[in-house]
């Protein structure tokens, strides 16, 4: 069966750890994974959103999320579960299906580190296999940076209020919900395996409560520092809110 080259397209941020500890260095790795989230930027509503920009006469100006997640599906038969996943630490991704068909990531090393989808994509999913709980440790650190930009928005020359579409997200959270990863999947109703479009809090957001809903991560102390985290962020979204209040 030959190999299929992947898409271009994905993004994948590069990993918070190294190699986990405990195996030899060039241990091939073969991961049986349920289903891949990833994220897809989308080339044509960038440009349309650019267009909008450069457009004096457009109001009020439209702009689209350029980002999505979904799941990472076979080429040849588009299912999205079960992919076998193979490869040593800091190898381009290969993936293959249960229907026989195979498809790898291109081996040269683009500029942008978050363009590297395929090598960074496979880091993650040794991580979470060696341990489940890096899902947290990993969107704990998304979660944190989305915290300080937002602050130092706030604290900033153009400090507003936040983007209409977070505080939709913010005010439907009840802030004494204990089982905050239920409350965010009925909040945003992910449409995975459908692409699932929004701007970077509610694509946080979405992966924050897939986390949370395994009971391995939601019962670590790393998930209990990630729910900590995005319970702080919304709170700070409140209070934000209130400065510029409507
Ligand atoms: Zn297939």
């Amino acid at each position: 069966m030959e190999l299929q080259m992947m898409k271009r397209g994905y993004l994948q941020d590069p990993p918070v750890e190294g190699p986990p500890h405990g195996y030899a260095e060039g241990h091939i790795w073969q991961l049986a994974t349920d289903q891949i989230v990833i994220k897809r930027w989308d080339e044509a509503t960038a440009e349309t959103n650019n267009i909008t920009s450069n457009e004096l006469f457009a109001s009020p100006p439209y702009y689209y999320p350029p980002v999505s997640l979904e799941l990472l599906g076979c080429p040849t038969c588009g299912a999205t579960d079960n992919q076998i996943v193979t490869g040593r630490w800091d190898d381009p991704l290969t993936v293959h299906c249960p229907c026989g068909a195979s498809q790898a990531t291109p081996s040269d090393r683009p500029m942008c580190p978050e363009n590297d989808w395929g090598r960074n994509l496979l880091k993650r999913l040794i991580l979470t296999t060696a341990d489940p709980s890096y899902e947290a440790r990993r969107l704990l650190h998304e979660a944190s940076e989305h915290r300080a930009s937002e602050r130092r928005l706030a604290e900033g020359p153009y400090s507003r209020r936040p983007r209409p579409e977070d505080m939709e997200i913010v005010s439907a959270v009840d802030r004494d919900t204990h089982d905050l990863g239920r409350a965010l999947t009925d909040i945003l109703q992910p449409k995975l395996p459908d692409p699932h479009a929004g701007w970077p809090l509610n694509l946080l957001l979405v992966q924050v409560a897939r986390a949370l809903l395994i009971d391995q991560v939601r019962n670590s102390a790393d998930g209990r520092r990630l729910e900590a985290e995005v319970r702080g962020l919304l709170d700070d979204l409140r209070c934000q809110a209130d400065r510029y209040p409507r």
